[in-house]
């Protein structure tokens, strides 16, 4: 029988309430052994009880407690929630009692953990679980509600149910040939079905970019030689002075990284240091830094110093950006212009060209992203290359077809991809995979 585990599910400080929460078959019957009020074994499910939690004959806290029976709860186990007050002693001390009777400490996630094993969830709502916890964006927000209520769930379970479909029709022609009322599937049948699944799989790929720019937000690297103004105008942006502006060439040796919210995006900045040749090891080590975080970035500013002309370092990084979704701001535009790029232009220091600045992120925004209402994309790495294995097992299987293979041939194909979209689900698990996955998690959840 699995054990009675307990955890502080609110953030750990001072507030208005805590809640200690235990699941587990016993966990009913170890709370009401330190609980002054109504017998909590025998009241309904689903009730809040008033009452005092008391431990050798000692007060320690009023408290309301929340019982759950199961299998109707998180867990689908026996759940108390306890609602202290919400000081750090009196949630501690609790918390310590409990372990004093039997309970065991919670690892991370380990509620959500239990909610999968027990069936309750599958393993795309688990991990929305975290993304609803981490949203910190409205889009964030209504993208991990979508997938929390099971839209990519039923989407995946669907293909599935088509896959297996696809595969019983292919056995029973191959086992049993002499029924002819069993649908002979030829290999145009099984194409355009495969075909449709495919293109499915194509678009949720598409799509998953702009899932993970709801959920991670737009990675935006603001790069320059030294001097031209890029910490400056970064401080503009987050409208605080979080970069270390100086006029020492080099000073922003790291990278710093500050965040706003546009459109509903979050744009995650990343202030580098100057890019030139340098024999300063610390330095060069931030300019390795800068153009690593130039090539990951979603979307480059160059930034370049409107008062002078360019230097060669500069030449480059323009070439360089080139191939990049970027944007130009020419800085400084409130000294002598020497400079006739195209671009936006502006004064970093008055914060002058920032709205327009802006305006272009937005812009790039918009042209990467689809968003709407109805989202329901691939929001993690894990989904994401189960989805692509499986789309690629089934263009093999599709190809395969094309090519005149017997169809018995290609069940394989489609019972990889079988397992993959299971995998998703979290139907065949690997023990580290859950142990990581949920380690993620914070405690009490
Ligand atoms: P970074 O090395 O590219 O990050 O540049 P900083 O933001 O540290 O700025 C370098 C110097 O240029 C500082 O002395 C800033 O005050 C100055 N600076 C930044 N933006 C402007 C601007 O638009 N006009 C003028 N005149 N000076 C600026």
């Amino acid at each position: 029988m699995e054990d009675t585990i307990c955890a502080i599910s609110t953030a750990v400080g001072v507030g208005g309430i805590s809640i200690i929460r235990v699941s587990g078959n016993d966990s009913i019957k170890l709370v009401n052994s330190i609980f002054k009020g109504k017998d909590l074994t025998k009241v309904d499910s689903n009730t809040i009880n008033y009452g005092h939690i008391v431990y050798n004959n000692e007060i320690i806290d009023e408290v309301l407690v929340s019982i759950m029976r199961a299998p109707k709860t998180y867990t689908k186990e026996n759940i108390v929630e306890i609602n202290s007050h919400g000081g750090i002693a009196v949630t501690n001390k609790i918390l310590e009692i409990l372990l004093l009777i039997g309970c065991r400490e919670a690892e991370p996630g380990e509620f959500t953990k239990r909610a999968f094993l027990n069936g309750r969830i599958d393993l795309i709502k688990a991990e929305s679980v975290i993304d609803v916890i981490n949203a910190e964006t409205e889009n964030a927000r209504s993208l991990s509600v979508n997938n929390l209520t099971g839209k990519l769930s039923s989407i995946i379970r669907e293909v599935k149910k088509e896959l297996l479909a696809l595969e019983a029709n292919i056995e029973v022609n191959i086992d049993y040939p002499e029924y002819e009322d069993i649908e002979d599937i030829t290999n145009e049948k099984a194409i355009i079905a495969l075909e449709k699944i495919t293109e499915k799989f194509d678009e949720l790929i598409k799509e998953s970019k702009t899932g993970k720019i709801i959920k991670n937000g737009l990675d935006v690297a603001i790069i320059g030689a030294p001097n031209v103004g890029k910490s400056s105008i970064l401080n503009a942006l987050l409208e605080e002075n979080k970069a270390i502006v100086t006029d020492i060439e080099g000073t922003t040796r790291d990278i710093v990284e500050g965040r706003i919210i546009l459109n509903g995006i979050m744009i995650n900045f990343i202030d580098t240091a100057g890019i030139r040749e340098t024999k300063d090891i610390v330095e060069k080590i931030g300019v390795d830094k800068s153009l690593e975080k130039l090539n990951d970035a979603d979307l480059v500013i160059l930034v370049l110093d409107g008062s002078r002309k360019l230097i060669e370092d500069e030449k480059e990084l323009i070439e360089k950006v080139k191939t990049k979704n970027h944007i130009i701001f020419i800085n400084k535009n409130d000294l002598n212009k020497k400079l006739n790029i195209e671009g936006i232009t502006g004064n970093a220091k008055e914060t002058n060209g920032l709205d327009d600045l802006k305006k272009a992120i937005i812009k790039e925004i918009e042209s990467n992203t689809n968003i709407n209402k109805d989202m329901t994309y691939i929001s993690n790495a894990r989904q994401l290359s189960l989805i692509k294995k499986a789309d690629n097992s089934l263009k093999k299987a599709l190809q395969g077809l094309k090519e005149n293979i017997p169809v018995d041939v290609i069940t394989i194909d489609i019972e990889s991809a079988k397992n993959n979209l299971g995998e998703i689900l979290g139907e065949n698990y690997k023990e580290d995979l859950l142990d990581e996955l949920f380690s993620r998690f914070c405690i009490g959840k």
